[in-house]
């Protein structure tokens, strides 16, 4: 196929979405003036999906040590960590994460994604095997495929599904090596991580959990769902991000595995890319000390995500299993879920649409995260919006009787994974088709 074969079937599968409103791909926002708040083409808008968990990007204390930083250090280091890249600071860094995880060492990437790729790729080796949840993050996913290791999917959170692959696995030779994430960000579900930490124990595999988005969400000290489910000392590697709790950007893998610093010798996306600049190392850490020092800012978190998740759920929206940060609405269809997204942005609500092939099962997602910066009076805002545009689209019913009703009908799904003082695990089990969705593996 030419290269303008390509493009043009690239253009023509994006071409019906983009001609029903804006395009997700290219949206600018004029500027963005609060953890919260935004303009886009001149019109204010509640920012309602920006993994912003903790509202630290406006922070004062993380923009002054960030401004610091540049003053002492300059805006790049214009190397990767093996040339010139590694500083005092990418050191000091480290050393934070592995204290605030109370583990013995950390490695710090440029992201997320090179995370993921670069620990994963390093530790799963030819003769390995890699067992992934099938609704893994593209990271990790693509670490697959940059490892050597055989891949394995087993059900999304599913232990009883990873135990019968593992069973299978059990006289072959080489390292197995399960990978889960904390909450899952297309649905805000969570892992079963104590069934799972269970399953590798009995089959002696590895557990390495990506908290991207648990990260100062979860947790009495905000370490995550390993810290919440109490499994910290079973989890043998646990990756992260600065982009969303944190508030800035790069990532990370922290282990009390000894071996950990060798892989900074063959991890090629912690070799082979720039490293992180002074300013967003400063304020990286900063945002580790306020974590430590504000437990409210996960109870405010918790707060709003109940609120944003009951509200939603009262005006008739089908929603994902669990109250969570990330709340995602469930959508008949990509040319439902792209007029939904549209007409919430031109009512003044910026949300992230999800369609496939990125989103598990197929499914069609708007989906929309809290922060501990929203205020009450946002969110009713937000929800206003919601129920008009709901109705205008015949998504929800427009009067608040029949809305009851849907809702009653739809059933309680309440399941409170999170928080500190409002963690309450009800009554109400994860709907089994919902727990295995993407269920190829
Ligand atoms: N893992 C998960 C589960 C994620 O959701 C994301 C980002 N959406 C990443 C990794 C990548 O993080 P980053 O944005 O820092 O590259």
């Amino acid at each position: 196929m030419s290269l303008e074969d390509k493009v043009q079937k690239i253009q023509e599968s994006f071409g019906a979405l983009k001609a029903l409103g804006r395009d997700p791909t290219s949206l600018e926002f004029d500027r963005v003036t609060s953890p919260t708040e935004a303009e886009l083409d001149g019109k204010k808008m509640i920012l309602l999906g920006t993994n912003n968990y903790l509202g630290l990007t406006f922070d004062e204390s993380c923009v002054a040590a960030a401004k610091g930083a540049i003053d002492q250090y300059g805006t790049g280091t214009t190397g990767s960590r093996i040339a010139n890249g590694t500083y005092g600071l990418h050191k000091q860094l480290e050393q934070r994460v592995a204290d605030f995880y109370g583990k013995r060492s950390a490695m710090v990437y440029s992201t997320g994604y090179t995370a993921n790729l670069g620990s994963i790729a390093a530790l799963a080796q030819s003769g390995d095997q890699l067992l992934i949840d099938a609704d893994s993050h593209a990271s990790i996913y693509d670490a697959c495929r940059m490892s050597d290791a055989e891949v394995i999917r087993f059900r999304h959170n599913d232990p009883d599904n990873l135990a019968k692959k593992l069973e299978r696995l059990q006289d072959r030779p080489g390292d197995k090596i399960v990978v889960t994430e904390g909450i899952y960000s297309m649905l805000g579900d969570s892992a079963p991580l104590k069934e799972i930490v269970a399953v590798k124990k009995e089959y002696g595999a590895y557990l390495m959990v990506d908290e991207a988005h648990s990260l100062g969400v979860m947790g009495a000290k905000g370490r995550g769902l390993c810290e919440q489910d109490d499994v910290e000392a079973d989890c043998d590697f646990i990756v992260g991000t600065f982009s969303k709790s944190i508030g800035t950007v790069g990532g990370f893998c922290v282990s009390d595995h000894p071996g950990l610093d060798a892989l900074r010798s063959i991890s090629r996306p912690y070799m082979f890319t720039a490293s992180l600049p002074p300013a967003v190392i400063a304020a990286a850490q900063q945002s580790f000390d306020q974590i430590d020092a504000n437990p409210q800012l996960r109870d405010r978190l918790w707060r709003n995500a109940r609120i944003l998740f009951d509200g939603l759920e009262a005006l008739g929206f089908k929603l994902g299993p669990e109250v969570s940060p990330v709340v995602a609405i469930m959508l008949p269809g990509k040319e439902v879920a792209v007029r939904f997204w549209n007409a919430l942005m031109e009512a003044g609500v910026y949300t992230n649409i999800a369609i496939p092939p990125s989103t598990p099962n197929a499914l069609s997602l708007l989906r929309s995260s809290i922060s501990a910066a929203h205020t009450r009076d946002q969110i009713a805002t937000a929800l206003d919006v919601f129920a008009q545009v709901g109705a205008d689209l015949d998504l929800i019913p427009a009067n608040k009787a029949d809305r009851r009703r849907l809702a009653e009908a739809q059933g309680p799904l309440r399941i409170v994974t999170g928080g500190n003082t409002q963690a309450k695990p009800v009554q109400a089990p994860v709907q089994e088709e919902q727990r295995s969705s993407a269920a190829k593996g």
